[in-house]
């Protein structure tokens, strides 16, 4: 099987179906799968069916039947999904079959005949990546490929450089999604803040009116639109400070997905990233005094080769000064083909543990205090799950699989995942917050 499990896609009838395989499509994509064109390049066909009338029963039996006798490998959804026995009754060998609008649903078929491996420095979805996206939020892929060159990164080798898909057909798909009922667009890329360099920020047509295709632009436009907008992989080019006025006015999340891997000016230049975390310190006081409500979300990389005592100090006083709120940190491993597996300083195991143990124990404090902070403060929850006894959602701080839970006690009528609702926080534990409606 090749390194990105192959995917190909019949898609039959009406606009909404077209609507509902792009949203198959779209998750495909953001999962790593690669999508192609023909039956024999693929290692799976997703026949996305019609059953309005019995002329389109009969073509979309047909187009199982020339994807299975092509390819053999078949999953069935859509609308003539709902009449399982009849699909099975012609085609028996089909794989699996699910009804119209069933994202979840294939997406879990997918991943049970066609597993996507998952490589953390790859990936563009969370390590729980193969857990199903609701369809209240969404993933919007703003662009592919990286022009950086940081040296335990391989992304570029194996993607490219930035290709950035222009800014008019970035939000018509925007806005296809918050018609299909998504609440909440996760904005992501390799590098979320270079978008449009490659375009020179070329001028393209949205609306009837000409827009330039740049991030500050894109995220006002998407602020216009009825749902949050979430920034993801935020690359710390000083134009990111531009953003923080819009998180400002309420029009995207005041939050910033912005990893910064080290502190250390020696270390982030063997990373070859940008070197200045002084600055650093100093740009994140002031998006706080323009947001003062802005949530910080990064990643580090501790025992990175040549990393010294000093340069792990210089680091823990980085984020005992930053204070962010959220932080993932990971101990450095090799990537085959990466520059950093030729330099110099291998950190040994047991020091790289010890390092991520010391680091993780103080971000785990200052992560509790930001939380207990949160006690008695009023916010927006959108709510990603409806349980017996419990909401479970989110405010504009948490990105879905990745970061906390607000969790509001107790049986309540009339709500549905997608909602947005009004709380108090009263609680919390060592991730979640615990909370009343208001
Ligand atoms: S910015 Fe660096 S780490 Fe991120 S994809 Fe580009 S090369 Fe890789």
């Amino acid at each position: 099987m090749a390194e990105h499990p192959r995917i190909g896609f019949v898609s039959l009838g009406c606009p909404k179906n077209l609507v509902d395989s792009e949203r198959i499509l779209t998750q495909l994509r953001a999962e790593g799968y690669q999508l192609v064109p023909s039956y024999a390049e693929a290692d799976l066909v997703i026949v996305n069916t019609c059953g309005f009338i019995d002329e389109a029963v009969a073509e979309s039996l047909d187009a199982i039947g020339e994807a299975l006798d092509a390819n053999g490998r078949v999953l069935v959804t859509g609308c003539l999904g709902q009449r399982e026995a009849e699909i099975r009754a012609r085609h028996p060998q089909v794989l699996g079959v699910t009804g119209a609008h069933a994202y979840e649903a294939v997406m879990e078929q997918v991943h049970r005949h066609l597993p996507a491996p998952h490589d953390p420095y790859l990936d563009l979805l969370p390590p729980q990546g193969v857990k199903l996206t609701p369809r209240h939020y969404a993933y919007l892929k703003i662009s592919e490929g990286c022009n950086h060159r940081c040296s335990f990164c391989i992304i570029p080798q194996m993607r490219g450089d930035l290709v950035s898909r222009p800014i008019g057909e970035v939000l018509d798909e925007a806005a296809r999604l918050v018609e299909g009922g998504v609440r909440e667009l996760l904005v992501v890329s390799q590098d979320t803040s270079a978008y449009g360099v490659d375009l020179k920020y070329r001028l393209d047509i949205h609306g009837g009116r000409p827009l330039e295709t740049r991030l500050k632009s894109l995220a006002r436009e998407l602020g216009q639109l009825p749902a949050w907008t979430r920034l993801h992989y935020v690359y710390p080019y000083p134009h990111v400070d531009e953003l923080i006025p819009l998180m400002a006015e309420g029009l995207i999340l005041p939050y910033l997905d912005i990893p910064l891997q080290h502190a250390s000016e020696r270390v982030l230049r063997a990373m070859r990233r940008p070197a200045a975390s002084e600055r650093m310190l100093s740009r994140i006081r002031q998006w706080r005094e323009i947001s003062p409500d802005i949530t910080l979300r990064s990643t580090f990389i501790v025992g990175f080769p040549g990393e010294t005592e000093e340069d792990f100090d210089r680091l823990l006083d980085f984020i005992q000064e930053a204070r962010l709120d959220r932080v993932g940190a990971f101990a450095y491993s090799p990537v085959k083909g990466a520059a950093a597996n030729e330099l110099p300083g291998a950190v040994p195991e047991p020091v790289k543990q010890d390092r991520l143990a010391r680091f993780m124990e103080i971000q785990a404090q200052i992560s509790r205090d930001k939380l207990a902070a949160q006690v008695g403060r009023r916010l927006t929850m959108l709510i990603d799950e409806v349980q017996e006894e419990r909401l479970v959602g989110r405010g504009p701080g948490d990105a879905p699989e990745v970061d906390g839970q607000v969790i509001v006690e107790g049986a309540w009528e009339g709500i549905s995942p997608g909602d947005f609702i009004e709380v108090e926080v009263t609680g919390y534990d060592d991730h979640d917050l615990f909370a009343e409606p208001v």
